[in-house]
């Protein structure tokens, strides 16, 4: 049996006094979309930027395919095809819509030589063509990334962190600021994506999206697994319903 393509074994992150994230361990699977929800403060956040090597864990180990990569700089997790998107928006504002995704792409290959010669090859371009369009945002390619609504930024964000073929794709609340439509451009999306292999890390308040698309949810608070299971057991889980869903 081949290991999972995420693994968490133990992770604790301390800020001085507050632990974060309080021995939280979880398996993902790949080729499925694995939800990390609960209150604000929890500690969701946290983990991602223990994942994506941002911050170094205080405890616990981090295994990406069976690859401990507790202790690997953050610049090497692209050339590892870990992507993710920021709770707060992390675009080049000035650049346009195909210029933000191209460079996206550009990002996670610049170990190679080549990509680096040409970072606005014709293949990049395509493959950003390609998500722009999946996005829903193909009229507004040449548009300033500053320019467009919330919800678009947001969008593109997603384009961006998918531009560099990713295999792990941490996704940090995505819906929220989303209308009803863009939501629901954003599960056929993320389920299609799921379907062709891509392993998906999702932190997400909205709930409908939440239980559409995950085979998977962990729920934290205050830094702890509460709870774990379908969307199914979760939503019946009492326990989950008095920290987080029943307020
Ligand atoms: P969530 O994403 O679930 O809302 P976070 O992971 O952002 O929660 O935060 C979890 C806890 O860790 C909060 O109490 C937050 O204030 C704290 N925290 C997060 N990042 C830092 C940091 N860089 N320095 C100090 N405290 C932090
Ligand atoms: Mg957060």
């Amino acid at each position: 049996m081949s290991a999972p393509m995420l693994r968490l074994d133990g992770l604790v992150k301390r800020f001085g006094g507050l632990v974060a994230v309080s021995g939280l361990s979880l398996t993902v699977e790949e080729g499925t979309i694995h939800a990390l929800i609960g209150p604000n403060g929890a500690g969701k956040s946290t983990v991602f930027n223990c994942i994506s090597r941002l911050y170094r864990p205080s405890e616990g180990r981090i295994f990406l395919a069976g690859e401990d990569i507790t202790e690997l700089p953050a610049h090497a997790m692209a050339g590892r095809g870990v992507a993710r998107s920021f709770q707060n928006l992390e675009l080049f504002n000035e650049l346009t819509v195909l210029e933000n995704v191209m460079l996206g792409a550009h990002a996670a290959h610049d170990t190679s030589w080549l990509a680096r010669l040409s970072p606005f090859s014709r293949p990049a371009r395509e493959r950003a063509e390609a998500l722009i369009e999946q996005t829903g945002l193909a009229d507004l390619r040449h548009a300033r990334a500053n320019s467009l609504d919330f919800g678009r930024q947001k969008m593109l964000e997603v384009a961006r962190a998918l531009a560099g073929s990713p295999r792990l794709l941490l996704l940090d609340e995505p819906a929220a600021g989303l209308r009803a439509r863009e939501i629901a451009r954003l599960d056929r999306m993320l389920t299609d994506l799921a379907a062709k292999g891509l392993t998906i890390l999702l932190v997400e308040h909205v709930m409908q999206l939440v239980m559409a698309v995950s085979n998977h949810i962990t729920v934290l608070s205050f830094g702890q697994k509460i709870a774990e299971g379908t969307p199914a057991e979760i939503r019946a889980n009492p326990k989950v319903i008095e920290a987080y869903l029943g307020t």
